[in-house]
């Protein structure tokens, strides 16, 4: 699995890194993007990786690319991944961790990186500062996306993605230029499997009782930055600048 791992996420990494960033106003950030399914982290990654240039790491993005895969290619703890993100649920820490701790180079990216989906227990959370202290790195800011229940609900019914290279879209906000197929890569524009209705309802409560306790985790370690989600990505994306910016005192 390790090896196989490796490759799905250079694939990965080789998109991020090769973006045109605005290297102006860029220093090297290292942050984690937290909130509910549905909230656009993923947009605001794409968003903040354009800006800063960072390495985008999604263990969501990672567990994707496997299940796109011949299922007889994949190792059995992958195949047991799948499973619990095929209802909803959060993979076991144990493999979530190991994949991450695999992307030693990418974390170590001298423009700095975009965690997106990871940590999303407080075990994951020990487990990565483990990780980067072994690089004598650490966090800058964790930017913890709020949006009210109705709103990611509607949200998250509408999102599209594309089957390639998995660019969002959004039935309402955000469609494709041509209707079924990604502006990106021409490739197939779907709803992913989980984000069904039954598995949101999972996805919500998992993140609620799993992943909210590290907002008060990282408030105590002084690098929580929160954003009020706007109506538009933009405004979402100036917000987490601004808070980034104060958070840095300047
Ligand atoms: P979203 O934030 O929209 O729920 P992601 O794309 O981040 O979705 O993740 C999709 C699924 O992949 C999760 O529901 C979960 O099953 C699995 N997954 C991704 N990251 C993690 C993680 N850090 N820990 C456990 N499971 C994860
Ligand atoms: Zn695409």
């Amino acid at each position: 699995m390790q090896a196989e791992l490796g490759h799905l996420l250079r694939d990965k990494l080789k998109d991020s890194c090769d973006r045109n960033a605005d290297r102006a106003v860029r220093r090297a950030y290292r942050l984690v993007l937290l909130g509910a399914p549905g909230v656009g982290k993923g947009t605001q990654a794409e968003l903040l990786m354009e800006r800063f240039g960072a390495c985008h790491l999604s263990t969501g993005d990672i567990f994707r690319a496997a299940r796109n895969r011949p299922a007889a290619e994949l190792a059995p703890g992958m195949v047991t991944a799948l499973e619990f993100m095929r209802r909803g649920e959060l993979v076991p820490d144990d493999i979530v961790v190991r994949v991450v701790s695999e992307c030693t180079e990418q974390l170590t990216c001298p423009h700095g990186f975009l965690l997106d989906g990871f940590p999303r227990t407080v075990a994951q959370a020990e487990a990565l500062k483990g990780i980067l202290a072994r690089h004598a790195l650490r966090l800058d800011a964790v930017l913890d996306y709020e949006l009210p229940r109705e709103q990611i609900l509607r949200r998250i019914s509408g999102r599209r993605l594309c089957s390639r290279c998995g660019i969002s879209y959004h039935v309402e906000s955000r469609r494709p230029k041509v209707s079924g197929f990604c502006d990106n890569c021409g490739g197939t524009v779907i709803q992913r499997d989980d984000d069904r209705p039954e598995a949101v309802l999972v996805r919500l409560e998992t993140y609620a009782c799993q992943t909210a306790p590290l907002i008060s985790y990282y408030r105590k370690e002084g690098i929580l930055v929160t954003v009020e989600c706007g109506e538009t990505p933009e405004e979402t994306f100036a917000r987490s600048l601004v808070g980034l910016r104060s958070l840095a005192g300047e």
